[in-house]
């Protein structure tokens, strides 16, 4: 770990936190906050928070909070202790900013919105910066009237604030633009900006890694901190997700709620490696586990140009996450899978058969959709109801042909050698290839012409299912 990374100066635990506005869905690129967040703790035996940034009461609702909670467990980003609200916390906001009106780092401000209005239209129409100066920055207590006031940050308006950033490096902002913000409103309300220093404060978090749109937010919180004598934190501004075509990801591009990518059924293990992958690199490492990524991650592999999204390649990913899950596991991901899209549970039998057959089911799958479009044959029950494909491959010579078939398959030892023995035998018998074979049997079996392999089906359902199915189909 070099300096930039390591721990604030008292070489303390590492903590991070992911700080979500209650105000929608989680987003992927919140998503991806989140998951970093979590890899940076967990690699370093570190502790990760979760805190609702529900101080905006009009736009905060408990449904955007379960959301976010529920697209966070389903991507496997589990959090320590108990969820933080800081619209709770707002009564030590409000002491902190005291606290800083005492020191004299903060002021009190009787300015009204109307007074704020005017004074900016005067600066535009005299063509100065519109930022708001206070006229009671230096008041003599004196002249305070008796009334409501604001309490804004006594912010140095000479010189620069520089923000050291592990992914951006130093950022340099001009004081003489950042202006005495509000940190308490003359309702007695916190800022967002106040709240999010002290609640960062108070978790103890040591590493702020957030979205590069709240890069202009750390030198002003950066002020906080001083005034306060905090210790500030290793900041970490990751650039923003882009969409294929280098835009900023909007609905336009697809998908962009987490919740989205488990109803089109992307295993949650292939999204949390794509979305590592998605602005941090190791090496050319594209697929990995979870350990690995918590082993590897390091703030030093974010990139500084915005990653794009790539669902090629999220699906290559999720393909080769379902091929090397392990049978059970696959299977209890794919009851959760269909339960979260509110489709009928798995019958005894239906479990039975996936499971039997789900080493040959998991290749090549890259979703679960797709799983269980593979799986279909060992879904259904007889009748087997044929697709138009299929029905076309039953005509009259090949339902004759599984007829003659069926006697054999009662005397087999039902094992993939026997049945292709059996297989082999009766296509040449009827001078055909297994290839000609494999339609009819494919369709009389599961009613598709794209299916496992016949062997494979014929495996999985058994000798009693298969042999009932050739005979309906040939009936
Ligand atoms: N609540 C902010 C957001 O959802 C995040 C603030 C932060 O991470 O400091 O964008």
């Amino acid at each position: 770990m070099t300096d930039a990374t390591s721990a604030r100066a008292d070489g303390a635990k590492i903590v991070t936190r992911f700080a979500p506005s209650p105000t929608g869905y989680l987003h992927i690129g919140g998503g991806r906050t989140a998951l970093f967040n979590w890899l940076f703790a967990r690699g370093h035996g570190g502790t990760f928070l979760l805190r609702i940034e529900d101080t905006d009461r009009e736009r905060s609702t408990p449904e955007a909070t379960a959301a976010i909670l529920r697209g966070l467990t389903w991507l496997g980003l589990d959090w320590d202790g108990e969820v933080v609200s800081q619209f709770e916390r707002r009564d030590r906001h409000a002491e902190v900013a005291r606290e800083m009106l005492a020191r004299g780092s903060a002021y009190r401000c009787y300015s009204t919105p109307e007074e704020i209005e005017a004074f900016r239209e005067a600066a535009r129409a005299e063509g100065r910066s519109t930022l708001f100066q206070s006229p009671w920055r230096d008041a003599d207590p004196a002249t305070w009237p008796d009334g409501p006031y604001a309490i804004r940050m006594k912010a140095p308006r000479e010189g620069e604030t520089l923000v050291q950033d592990v992914v951006q490096g130093t950022v340099k902002f001009r004081n003489d633009q950042l202006d005495d913000m509000v940190v308490l409103r003359s309702d007695g309300t916190p800022t967002y900006m106040l709240a999010v220093v002290v609640d960062d404060h108070d978790m103890g978090v040591t590493h702020v890694i957030r979205g590069d749109d709240h890069l202009t937010n750390a030198a002003r919180q950066q002020m906080v901190y001083d005034a306060m004598g905090w210790p500030v934190p290793v900041w970490a501004h990751i650039p923003l997700i882009h969409g294929p075509d280098g835009k900023k990801l909007s609905k336009r591009h697809g998908a962009v709620g987490v919740e989205e990518y488990q109803r089109m059924g992307y295993p949650a293990a292939g999204m949390r490696n794509y979305l590592t992958r998605l602005g941090w690199a190791h090496g050319d490492a594209e697929f990995f586990t979870s350990e690995q990524a918590k082993e590897w991650f390091d703030l030093e592999g974010i990139g500084r140009s915005p990653a794009r999204l790539d669902f090629k390649k999220l699906e290559n990913i999720c393909g080769q996450h379902i091929a090397a899950t392990p049978d059970a596991a696959l299977l209890q991901e794919l009851e959760a899978y269909l339960a979260s899209v509110g489709q009928p549970a798995l019958d005894e039998q239906q479990r039975d058969r996936l499971s039997r057959g789900m080493y040959a089911l998991k290749d090549r799958a890259k979703t679960f959709p797709e799983l269980i479009e593979k799986a279909h044959f060992a879904l259904v029950s007889r009748p087997i109801v044929p697709d138009t494909a299929a029905a076309g491959a039953l005509d009259t010579v090949s339902r004759g042909i599984l007829k003659s078939l069926t006697p054999r398959l009662r005397n087999a030892s039902w094992t993939k050698g026997d049945l292709e023995a059996i297989l082999s035998e009766e296509a040449s018998a009827h001078g055909l290839s297994f290839g000609k074979m494999a339609a009819p049997l494919r369709a009389a079996l599961a009613g598709r012409t794209v299916t496992p392999s016949v062997y494979d089906m014929m495996l999985v359902i058994g000798r009693d299912e298969t042999i009932g199915r050739l005979e309906d189909a040939s009936a």
